[in-house]
């Protein structure tokens, strides 16, 4: 698969004119225009407070926008029932043991425990903590937490995947093995994922294109195609494309802060 691929995949959503207005008069976005295919790897990457958090939820269908169009292309024109959503806390009961944990989407749809639970050992199997379903989050590290986390977000086959700094607060060592993890279930599953990262690096390891946003007011200052084959893995990282891709992204950021 390569990214030259993704530009025949139908639309899925189109951003025109997005903006944001906050209560107190903070101006989050200002007309965001985006779309997004079918099937895309897309990474919102830019500074703190620009506005990538407050666009996830507006397409989560958390928050309405203040202005501009958020058009779905579904067949109904409805934004999907189900989308799924990663933060960058765990947010697990700590009082339910991993499979309670995961088993909570389809609670909440009102499925019996045991007609769940081949589902939600597959959940379990993807993200690698099969022999953990019986633990509770206190005796899991930070990394095991975000793939219960995942699972939970999984276990309802959702359309579209939004993920805000999902792995910010892990160690580096962690944060890449998840990011191929999540790669290879992409890979397999095909959702479209929604990525919301500071961290150039992971924006060019993941992605197919990578949205540049810059602050005051919010707003997309470009897009950067990332035109590399997957599976991606160490030899990507350490290759020269992957070094300019990142340069790339970096010097569209940084046109985008100066005054
Ligand atoms: P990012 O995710 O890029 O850090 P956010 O979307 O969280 O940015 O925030 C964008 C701007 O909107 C910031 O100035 C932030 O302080 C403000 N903001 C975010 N959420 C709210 C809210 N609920 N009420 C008022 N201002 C908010």
């Amino acid at each position: 698969m390569t990214s030259a691929d993704a530009s025949t995949r139908p639309p899925l959503l189109t951003l025109s004119g997005v903006a944001k207005t906050y209560g107190g008069g903070t101006v989050a976005l200002a007309g965001v225009d985006a779309t997004i295919r079918q099937g895309d790897f897309i990474s919102l990457v830019g500074p703190s407070g620009c506005g990538k958090s407050t666009l996830l939820r507006i397409v989560a269908g958390l928050i309405g926008p203040s202005g501009g169009d958020v058009c779905w292309h579904t067949a109904d024109g409805a934004r999907p029932a189900d989308i799924g959503f990663v933060f960058q806390d765990a947010t697990l009961m700590p009082w339910a043991s991993v499979l309670d944990n995961v088993f909570l989407p389809l609670k909440l749809r009102g499925m019996a425990r045991e007609k769940a639970q081949p589902q939600l050992m597959e959940a379990l199997e993807r993200v690698g903590l099969a022999d953990f379903s019986g633990a509770f989050p206190r005796e899991l590290s930070g990394g095991m937490k975000m793939r219960v986390s995942l699972a939970r977000a999984l276990v309802t086959e959702p359309p579209v995947l939004l993920m805000d700094e999902p792995f910010a607060a892990l160690d580096e060592f962690t944060r890449e093995k998840l990011d191929d993890d999540l790669l290879q279930l992409w890979s397999s599953l095909r959702w479209t994922v929604i990525f919301v990262t500071h961290s150039i690096y992971e924006s060019v390891y993941l992605s197919e294109r990578v949205l540049v946003m810059g602050a005051r007011p919010g707003r997309v200052l470009g897009e950067v195609g990332i035109e590399a084959p997957y599976p991606r893995g160490p030899a990507f990282r350490r290759s020269h494309g992957y070094v300019d891709y990142c340069a790339v992204v970096s010097t569209a950021l940084r046109e985008g802060a100066a005054p």
